[in-house]
Order: structure tokens, then C-alpha cells, then sequence
């Protein structure tokens, strides 16, 4: 018999009832060290006071008034979003898929105001992901997200990773721009080369397309910058954020330079929820806490922290952990081990974690983790480790 909720994903039998930092209480009575952050989206960890205060209080205030009407707390978090980026304006959504999209919009609607129509084609790169509505899934490129749900939208070119020369033979008269993650986060925590966001940022300028960064994953602190083109020279033209942006709180949006946002005059574009008062408070309460001085810079030192110490597991069991990718708290382990196996021996010890795709853990923890969460999740991982390796002995 089907389940009244949709079966459409893999859940483990686990349910939580409260949380605090990065624990996690079950409605069992356990306790678990959460290191997935909600796939790297609970950014202030659970249960961070100022956080549900602010919810709290708006919720109380107002909610919801529709965009008909000027929102105060969205003007705020669009105006702080802007002052701490390369953009001049921000566009506000629920969800990163959609903020995805509205970035696509506002890249075609960028070149057909100025002339050029014909230019609409997104370059997309192998191994991405950019969400689950029926374009996003084209622009992801994965055969298994399409299967099954008609033909692929079309107007997405894919090109490998990290190779300059097949992006600019990839580039056409009908290429509106170049969308990409500076660190794949589903893809398996694949960074870009250090040449390669500069070798994009000069194509767009020499064929006159659109840099479309998705920082859905890597944004809003998650790599100790409060975006992760920081970590370069590059900026891009737009930039789409969701997850860590909420804490927790579905929101996203959109942020473009001047010359991008200006083609998006009223009536282009929209969505009924996007930016409400409620989300929008949750956004710069999040805010409040990134830009607070010295805490993403706390974000290096807790990676620094994890990653010595997941060195140290990986010296001690090289055949398990194989190699440790990305930057900031946006951490993959490469595994000679399945990846789902192993994630399942975490749980058992009482750490969540991700998994994600080229056989990768993921650990993506709140922001707001203290040493001996650090410590503490190296520990349990290790005990996982152990327990893995045991069973494989044992079966032998
Ligand atoms: C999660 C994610 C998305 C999709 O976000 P949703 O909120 O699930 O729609 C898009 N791009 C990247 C890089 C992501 O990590």
C-alpha cells in the first residue's frame, strides 16, 4: 500500500523531536551529532536563540503580505546581501531550484533586452547539480533525473569540468552564459582549479556572456568566505543562494549586478511567497550571525581543526578515507568503501552525515560547531570506521 506521504525518497526509520547546536535529539530518546546541517542548510545549527526569536516575533507580527506591498525585512536583506557581494540587487525566492531558474531568467532576459534573442543556451558543466524542476534537471544533465519525464528542456550545453579549452569550443553564437558551481556539492565536492573561474570570467568578457555562479551550497559562509568566489579574483554577474541562507527556513534568491537586474522590470518575473516577512526575517537573522565579526573566520578555524584531525583518520586508514576535498565546512571524503555503507555505520554510532556522488561522504555541519563537536564527530566516524572494517573482516 502507497504511503500517504510520497515515497520519492530514501528515509532513514529515524525521526527527530528537538535539537540543540548540532544535536539532535530522537523521538527514541538518542542522541545524534548532526553533520549533514540539513544538507548543509541548518547554518545556525538547531535551536539557535536569535535565529527563533526573530521567526518568532515576526510570526507574531506579520507573515505574509504578498508582494503587492513594500516588505520592509526584505529590503534590508536584499540591501545587506548587496553590500556584502558584488551584486546591486537581489530577487528573493523558496527554494534553490527556483532561484536556479530565475537566475536562467534574468541571463536570457539580460541578452534579449539588449538586442540579442537568439542568445538563450546555458553552459552547464558535467557532474553538476542545480536542482529538481523540469529545467533544472536539464541543466543538471544527470540521465537518472531526466528518465522519465519527457524530453530534456532544452537550451543546456554540458562540457567537462575544470577544462577550459572544451568550455570555449562549447561557446556559440546562440551561448547566453555560463552556469556553475565554484565547489560541485552534489557532484562529489569537486573544486574548480584555481585557473578555472578566472578562465571563465575572461571568456564571458571575450565572447560577451553571463558568469551565473550557483552558490547554493558553497554561499553564505559555508567556506569560511561569506561566498566562495571570494576565494578568487572573479566576480560573476549573478549569483543564486538558498539553503545555509534560512538557517533552516526555506529561502532563496537571486543576486545580479545592475546591469542584469535592470531588464527585470515588474511583471517579468515573480512568485507569491518569495521574500515574505517571515523568511526574509529568518534570512537577516542568519545574517546577523555570519557577518558578526570574526565568525567566519571561527568557520576556518573549525575546518582547520577537522580536517587535521580527519588527516590523521585518513593516515591511520588509507584504504577507507582516500583523499579530503573542498574548503571551509563543505568537507568530502573520498572512499575506497561505499560511501552509503559507510554512512549508515555512522548513523549507527550516532553521526549524520551526506553521501554524495564519485563514492564521496559529505560532512556539511552547522556553522556554529565548537571544537568538541569537531572532535566528537572524528571520534564516532572513526568507531564507524572500525566497525566497517570489522564487518569485513568478519565476513572473510
Ligand atoms: C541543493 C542545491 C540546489 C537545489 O536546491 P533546492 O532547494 O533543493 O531546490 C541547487 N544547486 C546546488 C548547488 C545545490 O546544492
Amino acid at each position: 500500500m502507497i504511503s500517504a506521504l510520497m515515497p520519492n525518497y530514501n528515509r532513514a526509520d529515524l525521526a527527530f523531536e528537538r535539537g540543540e547546536g548540532a544535536w539532535l535529539y530522537s523521538t527514541d530518546g538518542r542522541r545524534f551529532l548532526d553533520f549533514g546541517g540539513g544538507i548543509a542548510s541548518s547554518s545556525l545549527g538547531h535551536g539557535h536563540p536569535h535565529l527563533t526569536q526573530a521567526i518568532a516575533e515576526q510570526a507574531a507580527k506579520v507573515m505574509h503580505v504578498s508582494n503587492l506591498y513594500r516588505v520592509p525585512q526584505a529590503e534590508k536583506l536584499a540591501e545587506r546581501l548587496v553590500e556584502n557581494s558584488f551584486g546591486d540587487s537581489a530577487f528573493f525566492c523558496n527554494s534553490g531550484a527556483e532561484a536556479n531558474e530565475g537566475m536562467v531568467k534574468m541571463i536570457r532576459k539580460y541578452h534579449a533586452e539588449n538586442g540579442h534573442p537568439e542568445r538563450w543556451r546555458i553552459i552547464c558543466f558535467d557532474g553538476a547539480f542545480h536542482g529538481r524542476t523540469l529545467a533544472m534537471i536539464s541543466a543538471t544533465g544527470n540521465p537518472n533525473y531526466i528518465k522519465g519525464f519527457g524530453p530534456a528542456v532544452d537550451g543546456f550545453d554540458h562540457v567537462p569540468f575544470n577544462n577550459l579549452n572544451a568550455l570555449r569550443a562549447a561557446i556559440t553564437g546562440e551561448t547566453a552564459g555560463i552556469m556553475m558551481e565554484p565547489i560541485q556539492g552534489e557532484g562529489g565536492i569537486r573544486s574548480a582549479n584555481d585557473d578555472f573561474l578566472p578562465g571563465l570570467r575572461a571568456a564571458c568578457d571575450e565572447f560577451g556572456l553571463l558568469l551565473g555562479l550557483d552558490e547554493i551550497q558553497t554561499g553564505m559562509g559555508r567556506t569560511g568566505k561569506l561566498f566562495a568566489y571570494e576565494w578568487s579574483d572573479v566576480v560573476p554577474d549573478v549569483m543564486s543562494l538558498a539553503k545555509g541562507l534560512g538557517g533552516g527556513f526555506p529561502i532563496g534568491a537571486v543576486v545580479a549586478t545592475a546591469a542584469v537586474a535592470q531588464n527585470m522590470k515588474p511583471g517579468t518575473h515573480g512568485t507569491t511567497f518569495g521574500g515574505n516577512p517571515l523568511a526574509a526575517a529568518a534570512g537577516n537573522a542568519v545574517l546577523d550571525v555570519l557577518l558578526a565579526p570574526g565568525f567566519l573566520d571561527q568557520v576556518t578555524a573549525r575546518s582547520d581543526l577537522l580536517r587535521g584531525e580527519l588527516a590523521k583518520l585518513a593516515e591511520a586508514f588509507p584504504h577507507v578515507i582516500q583523499d579530503i576535498r573542498g574548503r571551509g565546512l563543505l568537507i568530502g571524503l573520498k572512499l575506497g568503501v561505499p560511501n552509503g555503507a559507510l554512512q549508515a555505520a555512522c548513523l549507527a554510532r550516532g553521526l549524520m552525515v551526506v553521501a554524495a556522488g564519485d563514492n564521496v561522504l559529505r560532512m556539511v555541519p552547522p556553522l556554529v560547531i565548537t571544537p568538541e563537536d569537531c572532535q566528537e564527530a572524528v571520534r564516532l566516524l572513526r568507531l564507524a570506521v572500525q566497525d566497517m572494517t570489522e564487518a569485513k573482516v568478519a565476513a572473510q
